[in-house]
């Protein structure tokens, strides 16, 4: 494998950091990089692959420090098939998942993911969290924020927001509010080098600084919104110590009431990963809460009594005629209605703090909650956030189309399908068993309303 050359300065660097083991890290540089995806729970709950599964993506060998993470061959292209359009899985760098084991979401918790795109540990938080309580994933840049929306769509999250905003707005915003708080900081991106050639350009000991400045300003931030006997894990895809070890000692010694209760690394010279740093934070339950929900009583009452705007409550009554006949097995969490223009929302209420939509007023939000439906006028179409958040058996029609078979791909290229016989009206179509997307059937055809977006052209496949 030929690979930019590492620059002198990292290389000198590692040397100091490593002593004897430096040589068999640089020369993991060597090597191929593994590649892994992690199952969603939410489509498959005990994440574990199915004989089936291993038929469409080859052999999948367990991740060692994570339950849902599974390594997959070097021939395979586990991104093109239709259980990835499904949200079976998040094709994420091993290594990587270490973070949000060490994050241990539950279900019901109020859980921020401070700087989620393109989604990959907001993705494995919802799957643990199984639907229950509140997960706001945050993404300061605007394509990158976009990006995270769709992941959360595809994986069929339904208690997640995403908002495209900065660390000091929200921490403004939300001060003790949320029981676990992951932040995978922006860093130099050493553990990337094997991926990314850019990365390697890109490095410099300047970087370093820059990045380990950026990464004490977020901490900070990051640790306002964490409740007293809350957890919040720092994480990095890099290897100084600057970015990870004096960043979260730098938090501890100028705030005492976090305390650190662990560290780990993972190296690829060591483990099948490109290597990442995680830290876990705790703050002490005793501190005083110093303007946490309980510091606005008065918003957040408002927020809860006030009840859906007329206009929401309309479009929400024209969605549950839609569902009682197409989705009569469904129905929504703890939340309530939001129109944004003509698209409606189910926003989820957090069940460990005070939350509405008063709560999201003034921020920059790309997704408030679960997509329903596109309403305009009396005219509404269910939105494909939605088929992909349902199970097959709560839908009255289903059209399932074999994994392996040529109709699954003309779904996804976008064309109708002969459904010769079938029921008139809105249908899932599904992937086996899993669901991708709407058809509306009329006259024996089933009308595609796959986004037009996620189309995908015949010379993908
Ligand atoms: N957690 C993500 C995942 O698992 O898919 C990866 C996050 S990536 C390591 C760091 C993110 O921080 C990037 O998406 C980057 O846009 C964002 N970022 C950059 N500067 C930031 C800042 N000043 N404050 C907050 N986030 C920032």
């Amino acid at each position: 494998m030929t690979m930019t050359a590492l620059p002198a300065a990292f290389v000198e660097r590692m040397r100091i950091q490593l002593g004897p083991e430096a040589e068999a890290f640089l020369a993991s540089y060597g090597e191929p990089r593994a590649k892994a995806l992690r199952l969603n729970p939410l489509k498959c709950p005990e994440a574990v692959p199915t004989e089936r599964m291993q038929t469409e993506l080859g052999p999948l060998a367990p991740v060692p420090w994570c339950p849902e993470g599974f390594y997959y061959g070097d021939a395979v292209r586990p991104g093109l098939h239709p259980y990835h359009a499904a949200g079976l899985y998040y094709i994420q760098e091993p290594s990587a998942m270490s973070a949000v084991v060490r994050l241990d979401p539950l279900p019901g918790e109020t859980v921020l993911d401070l700087a989620a795109a393109p989604g990959g540990k907001a993705g494995h938080i919802a799957g643990r969290m199984r639907g229950s309580g509140l997960l706001i994933a945050n993404e300061i840049h605007p394509v990158r924020a976009k990006i995270l929306s769709e992941n959360i769509e595809r994986l069929g999250i339904v208690n997640a927001v995403v908002t495209n905003t900065s660390p000091d707005r929200l921490a403004g915003r939300f001060p003790r509010f949320f029981d676990r708080i992951l932040l995978d900081a922006p860093c130099s991106g050493e553990g990337m080098f094997r991926k990314d050639p850019d990365a390697i350009r890109e490095w410099s000991p300047g970087l370093v600084a820059m990045c380990a400045a950026r990464q004490r300003d977020i901490l900070e931030q990051a640790a306002i919104m964490l409740k007293p006997g809350g957890r919040l894990v720092y994480s990095t895809c890099t290897f100084s110590r600057e970015e990870n070890e004096e960043t979260v000692e730098r938090l501890t010694a100028e705030h005492p009431q976090f305390r650190l209760l662990g560290t780990e690394r993972i190296w690829p010279h060591r483990q099948r990963g490109e290597g990442h740093f995680v830290a876990v934070l705790g703050l002490s339950a005793g501190v005083p809460d110093g303007g946490g929900p309980e510091a606005h009583p008065g918003r957040r009452a408002k927020a809860r009594d006030r009840g859906p705007d007329k206009a929401a409550a309309e479009a929400f009554r024209l969605f549950c005629d839609f569902a009682a006949e197409a989705l009569p097995g469904w129905t929504p969490g703890p939340g309530e209605p939001i129109l944004f223009g003509e698209q409606l929302y189910w926003l989820p209420h957090a069940q460990t703090s005070p939350f509405g939509n008063e709560d999201l007023r003034g921020l920059k939000v790309i997704r408030p909650g679960l997509h329903l439906a596109s309403v305009r006028k009396s005219r509404m179409e269910p939105a494909h956030a939605l088929a992909l958040a349902v199970a097959a058996s709560q839908a009255r029609r289903t059209i399932r189309l074999d994994a392996a078979g040529p109709e699954i791909r003309a779904y996804l290229r976008g064309e109708s399908l002969p459904v010769p016989g079938a029921e008139s009206g809105w249908t899932l179509v599904t992937v086996d068993d899993f669901p991708v997307g709407w058809g509306k059937i009329s006259g024996g055809q089933l009308k595609n309303h796959y986004p037009k977006g996620l189309r995908r052209h015949a010379a993908a496949e």
